[in-house]
């Protein structure tokens, strides 16, 4: 029989990319999302699938849901343009929302897989970040509502495996882009990309000394259903990003060489708690699992910007 996956979040850009991913292996998909910075039509091309069906639901709410096998907890919004505007729901949803989810796969002896965050570094002073590194978080931060959260999220993954034996793993996810992230979301990539294809200047923030590591989305997906598909990995946490690690400002010179256009580059106030640098160490899942990114950075992008023409 096929497997029952549970996706949360499944309207977003990760959670689309994993539906497709976890329809192509053959597996029944329960998508849950209600909305609130996922798109519909990042799923409208599986809504009449046999194998998937849409529960239009916020994870923070209890409610009663499908008996499944495996649970990818990715919902959240996670872009830093959201942070000022739904603080209390960011908060919520990796929290009491997490909590939702544990209880479900506690009920259902489902395998989860939590989707935690590079952000749980903060502004990292240990560089790279390897995943023993407890992280530089300002809780009171703007940033808070989201590091802080997905932190908590994760010691109560912790606590679920400590008490009552939830065979739970947490990937924390580093910067990851390509096609279906919407254009406005305010991340760095499709801003970027959107504002080349416009015509407009790019909106480097500070200097655009500040580095990220970007990941391609098809690599980060096959991360995470290796993450679910290994046995006895209960309660593992794994740093799952690329290792490339580029200045902002370098980024904004390929989009822009890429797509050929005659803008050039702005310069506007960094935002506040912005981390300086970024890159994971990704030994352990390497080791562990053999799991490494194999798309350059080159590549990603003119796939993601053909997807955006
Ligand atoms: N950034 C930028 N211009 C933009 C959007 C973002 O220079 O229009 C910078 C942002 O300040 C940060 C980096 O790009 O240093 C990555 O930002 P993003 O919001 O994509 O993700 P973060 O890593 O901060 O969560």
């Amino acid at each position: 029989m096929a497997k029952r996956t549970m996706v949360t979040g499944c309207g977003g850009f990760l959670g689309s990319h994993l539906v497709d991913e976890l329809l192509q292996s053959g597996r029944e998909v329960i998508g849950i999302d209600n909305f609130s910075s996922g798109q519909k039509e990042n799923i409208s091309e599986y809504t009449d699938h046999n194998n998937f069906k849409l529960l239009n639901r916020n994870v923070r709410l209890p409610d009663s849901l499908p008996t499944v096998d495996e649970i990818y907890h990715l919902a959240s919004q996670a872009s830093p343009a959201d942070f000022t505007e739904y603080p209390v729901e960011i908060a919520l949803v990796n929290t009491q929302g997490t909590r939702n989810m544990l209880d479900h796969a506690l009920a259902c002896d489902a395998k989860m897989v939590f989707a935690s965050t590079s952000e749980v570094y903060g502004d990292p002073e240990v560089h790279p970040q390897t995943e023993s590194y407890n992280g530089n978080v300002n809780i009171r931060g703007v940033r808070g509502c989201y590091d802080e959260s997905k932190r908590f999220g994760e010691t109560l993954t912790e606590a679920y495996y400590r008490k009552h034996n939830v065979d739970v793993r947490t990937v924390r996810i580093f910067n990851t882009y390509g096609p279906k992230m919407r254009p406005d979301d305010g991340r760095v990539v499709p801003t970027f990309i959107d504002q080349a294809l416009s015509g407009n200047d790019l909106t480097v923030y500070g200097d655009g000394s500040q580095t990220r590591s970007f990941c391609y989305v098809d690599d980060l997906i096959h991360g995470l259903t290796q993450v679910m598909e290994q046995s006895e990995l209960d309660h593992r946490v794994y740093n799952l990003g690329n290792e490339n690690e580029i200045t902002i400002k370098t980024l904004a010179k390929k989009i822009l060489d890429i797509v050929n256009t005659n803008s050039s580059i702005v310069y506007k106030p960094l935002p506040e708690d912005d981390p300086e640098r970024r890159k994971p160490n990704i030994t352990r899942i390497q080791k562990e699992l053999g799991w490494e990114p194999n798309i350059s950075l080159e590549n990603g992008l003119k796939t993601t910007i053909d997807s955006y023409k």
